[in-house]
């Protein structure tokens, strides 16, 4: 299959993206926070998943990662379609959920609450499920064997390196209200982990 298939299909995909997280980034600009947690850690983790969200657009834009072009078939690209918009979705009702306590980075912001609904009611960190999912649709979407894999790659970096110091400071803030939404859920796959 002609390969501007998949092209459109990221775009369409990336542009989501964008617009879903917008609102939100503005929003969380006007919500004072009262305790970060951004290292040296971070800023790479930050660095690293914008580069992840970039590479796609120049495997679209230029023919410098043309080299390690696969080819495209139809059922990939319809499975990978799916997931990337299931992956959509779950980020926009993470964002929802989230509302005023999100931050792009580690961070308590005033006025801080702990949110345990929605989507959070079946795991702790729905938003992460939602970015590996988005990284497995690229994969099998984007048919390039470096561009394809970039994202989920990053983001698994990102989930491994970030979890432990996210969930010390919630444990640390909410303490025994944290320990009880801890009980009861799971991390990332409901009822499994
Ligand atoms: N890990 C979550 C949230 C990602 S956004 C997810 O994957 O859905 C990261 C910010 O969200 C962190 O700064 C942290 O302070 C905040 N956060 C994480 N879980 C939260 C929760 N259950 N309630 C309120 N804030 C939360």
């Amino acid at each position: 299959m002609n390969p501007w298939f998949a092209k459109a299909v990221i775009l369409i995909a990336t542009a989501a993206m964008i617009v879903i997280r917008a609102p939100h980034g503005r929003k969380s600009r006007t919500v004072k926070v009262v305790k970060s947690g951004k290292g040296h850690l971070e800023v790479f983790l930050l660095t690293l998943a914008w580069i992840a969200f970039l590479v796609p657009i120049l495997w679209i834009s230029t023919s410098w990662l043309a080299f390690a072009e696969r080819p495209l078939y139809l059922l990939p690209l319809l499975v990978g379609s799916v997931l990337l918009m299931f992956s959509l979705w779950l980020f926009h009702r993470s964002h929802v959920d989230l509302g005023a306590n999100w931050s792009v980075t580690l961070e308590l912001r005033e006025a801080h609450r702990l949110v345990t609904e929605g989507v959070y009611r079946h795991v702790r960190h729905p938003m992460y499920l939602a970015f590996l999912l988005y990284g497995l649709g690229q994969a099998i979407v984007i048919p390039n064997w470096v561009s394809g894999p970039s994202y989920a790659v990053a983001m698994a970096l990102l989930f491994a390196l970030r979890l432990g110091p996210e969930e010390a400071l919630m444990r640390e803030h909410f303490k025994g209200e944290y320990d009880a939404y801890e009980a009861r859920t799971k991390k990332l796959i409901p009822g499994v982990w």
